[in-house]
């Protein structure tokens, strides 16, 4: 059983959208914001949908990295960092982590990013930080998804990311999503509550412009 109902959201944009995570060449995927765990719980490779340990599938031949302030009950397969990630020493050591397997690019296939910042009480400070956050996981993302003609397939990286409401947000969709990703998506899960002002940006196909 999955350890949050934020679980069955990623599954349901799986499933609406391509099953973007069950593709069978996806060999490192990187969960952000990831406690207590469920995503990092979800099968990566739909041959393996049985499994107990789902994620045991993916560590076989690939790694999931998933990163948390809070401390995570270890699971099977996935290697936890306890770490802020907007911390300037987190990305080294997801990079160290990345780097095992023979991955000598150090790529994501995945980058799943559902980091909710703890409300702080002042609404200003929360609506920034949520913008501040999808800025440095682009930016990681920008780093270290792989690219299309790396991976021989018509589709570089997937970046999922959670976003809340921000007056700069459609800013940020245009000038820095769409030019670098083939196809992006704005998506309100139904499992998630309606009334909650937090939705996803599903980008798939990233393009490594700058490389
Ligand atoms: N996807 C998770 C799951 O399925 O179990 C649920 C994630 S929960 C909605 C959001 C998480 O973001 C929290 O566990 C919180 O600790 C984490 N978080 C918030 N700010 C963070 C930061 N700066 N660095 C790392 N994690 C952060």
């Amino acid at each position: 059983s999955y350890r949050s109902r934020s679980a069955f959201k990623l599954l349901e944009i799986n499933d609406q959208w391509d099953s973007f995570l069950t593709k069978p060449d996806v060999k490192a995927v990187v969960d952000l914001g990831a406690a207590p765990g469920g995503w990092s719980q979800v099968p990566y490779d739909p041959l393996n949908i049985d499994d107990l340990e789902p994620s045991s599938a993916l560590t076989g031949r690939g790694t999931i990295v998933a990163v948390d302030l809070l401390k995570m009950q270890p699971i099977h397969g996935v290697h936890a960092i306890q770490a802020d990630f907007l911390a300037a020493e987190t990305e080294r050591r997801i990079h160290n982590l990345l780097s095992v397997k023979g991955n000598l690019e150090c790529k994501a296939d995945i980058i799943l990013s559902d980091i909710a910042a703890n409300a702080s009480g002042n609404d200003v400070h929360d609506i920034e930080s949520s913008l501040e956050i999808c800025e440095a996981v682009f930016c990681f993302a920008r780093q270290y998804l792989r690219s299309a003609e790396r991976i021989g397939r018509r589709r570089g990286g997937v970046l999922l990311m959670k976003h809340f409401e921000h007056p700069l947000l459609q800013k940020f969709r245009v000038e820095k999503l769409l030019p670098n990703f083939h196809d992006v998506r704005y998506i309100k899960p139904d499992s998630s509550r309606s009334a909650s002002r937090e939705g996803y940006f599903l980008c798939q196909g990233w393009k490594a412009l700058e490389e």
